[in-house]
Parts: structure tokens; sequence; C-alpha cells
């Protein structure tokens, strides 16, 4: 085991998602869907549109309740508390609170329009009452320089590129000190020729040893910055593994149909 393995061992998973299923109506979109993820490490999850990949993020940070199944980010479960040996529903505030620890970047960056990409960054960490106003606005500075934006705070979203508004959205996430970040397809509305610059911001994050995870469909990038792939069909994790095992040996035939499809 390397160091790093043991000091990985040492804390809870970053994520730990056990026997999760999730229905909409009458249809089952989670199956008894189960992971672990160390922390400091990359996972790209994969599979095609439908297979319940968003879902499953929403129910890692309690924007859907899974019907059944339990979600700790940290070691502390999601959503509920234990008393006693029965788990009680937390009260919204409380979800609220967890929520503000766990980044998530969506594809539609869902900047505030009317603020600047200062304050943009600055109002999660002033309204959870983390940071004072300006503790939050040097912050902001920081990672605003640090996603190559340190010159435009004083803009609006509507005057950057897509690929511009999804890097402050990354910085937006990094504010509130996050244990994970959660990436919902950041580069799927994006110009072709914006998409390097956004990628270039989530590696630096995982060469930084920032816990991510990922969906995306951007199979060479997933190669390059995965420590995991999963592969999801139908609410189902089919497979599992390296990079270097799921991409170019994979073994469920779901998977070899993906692939074939988008390699
Ligand atoms: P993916 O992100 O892999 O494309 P989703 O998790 O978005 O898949 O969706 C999985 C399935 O669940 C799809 O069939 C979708 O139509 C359905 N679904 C997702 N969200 C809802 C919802 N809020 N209400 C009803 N059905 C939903
Ligand atoms: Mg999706």
């Amino acid at each position: 085991m390397t160091t790093t393995g043991i000091a990985a061992a040492a804390r809870p998973p970053a994520v730990e998602v056990h026997g999760v299923h999730k229905w909409f109506g009458g249809r089952r979109v989670l199956d008894g869907v189960s992971l672990t993820v160390a922390p400091g490490t990359v996972t790209v999850i994969l599979g095609r549109s439908g297979s319940g990949k968003s879902t499953l993020l929403r129910v890692l940070n309690h924007l859907e309740k899974p019907e059944a199944g339990h979600v700790s980010i940290g070691g502390e479960p999601i959503g509920v508390r234990r008393q006693g040996n029965r788990l009680r529903e937390l009260r919204e505030s409380a979800i609220l609170a967890q929520r503000s620890r766990i980044g998530f970047v969506f594809q539609n960056f869902n900047l505030f329009p009317h603020l600047t990409l200062l304050d943009n960054v600055a109002a999660a960490p002033v309204a959870t009452g983390r940071l004072s106003r300006q503790q939050a606005q040097t912050l902001a500075r920081e990672l605003l320089t640090r996603v190559g934006l340190g010159d435009r705070t004083g803009a609006y979203p509507r005057q950057l590129s897509g690929g511009q508004q999804q890097r402050v959205a990354i910085a937006r996430a990094l504010a509130l000190r996050p244990g994970v970040i959660l990436f919902d397809e950041p580069t799927s509305a994006l110009d072709p020729e914006l998409v390097g610059e956004v990628l270039s911001v989530i590696r630096d994050l995982a060469t930084g040893g920032t816990t991510l995870v990922i969906v995306t469909h951007e199979i060479g990038f997933a190669r390059e910055v995965a420590d995991e792939i999963v592969f999801l069909h139908e609410g189902r994790i089919v497979e599992q593994g390296p990079p270097a095992r799921v991409l170019d040996r994979p073994e469920h035939p779901r998977t070899r149909e993906f692939l074939s499809r988008v390699l």
C-alpha cells in the first residue's frame, strides 16, 4: 500500500453510497447502487442518456431523496441523523447546511445573472455565515484568479463565454471548501473550442487532490484523470475499475457497446 493509501484508509470515505434505490412514479431509476469514493480521488461516471447518472449525483447531495439505501459524505449520513438505533429525517435547514459542504457544478452553469463574478463566488460563504463579506471577497478574488478570471471580477455572467461562465461556477463551488465536488456533464453545453479550458481547470483540481465525482462523455479526459470509472446502465453499476481496465478491456457487453459508440 502506498503512503497515500494509508492516509486515505485512516479517513472516512469522501462518499459512501449503500444500496440506493430511486423511483420516479412507477419507474425505477436507481436500482441498488453502492459506491465508495476515497478522499482525494477522481471518479468518473459513464453511461448512456437516461441511465440514472444525474439522479445519482442529485441523490448524493439530497436534491433527490432515495426510497431505499443511504449516502454518507465524509462519514456523515446525508438527510438523516441517528437517534438511538433509528434514523430520523433531518430538518430542511440542516439538509441545506449539509448540501453547502458538497460542491455541485451543473451543465448550464446556473450563475446568478444579476451578480458580478466576484459576488457570484462570494455569495454562499456570506449567506451561510462562514465568512464576513470582506473575507469572502478576498477568497473570491483568489479563486477567480485560480480559474484564470482574476481580471474579470467586476463583469457579469452575460459578458462571458460559456467556458468562462463554467470556470466561475467551479470557483463558486470551491468557495465553500467542499469535501467533494460533483460535476454533471460540465462541458456538454459548451462550443467545442471552449471545452479544453474547462477540462484544464478540472484537471488542476484533480492533480491538487480535491475529491471529484464527474459525469462526462469526454472519454479521453476520463482516461487521463480518473482513478475509478463507474459504468451505469439502467440504474445499476454494471462495471467499475481503473480506466486501463474499464476503457481498454471492458467486460460487460453494455460497456463495450457504449464505448464502441463514443470512442
Ligand atoms: P442521465 O443523467 O443518465 O441521462 P437521469 O438521471 O437524468 O439520467 O434520468 C434517469 C431516468 O429518470 C430518465 O428516464 C429520466 O427521464 C427519469 N427522471 C429523471 N428525473 C426525473 C424526475 N424528476 N421525474 C421523473 N422522471 C425523472
Ligand atoms: Mg444527466
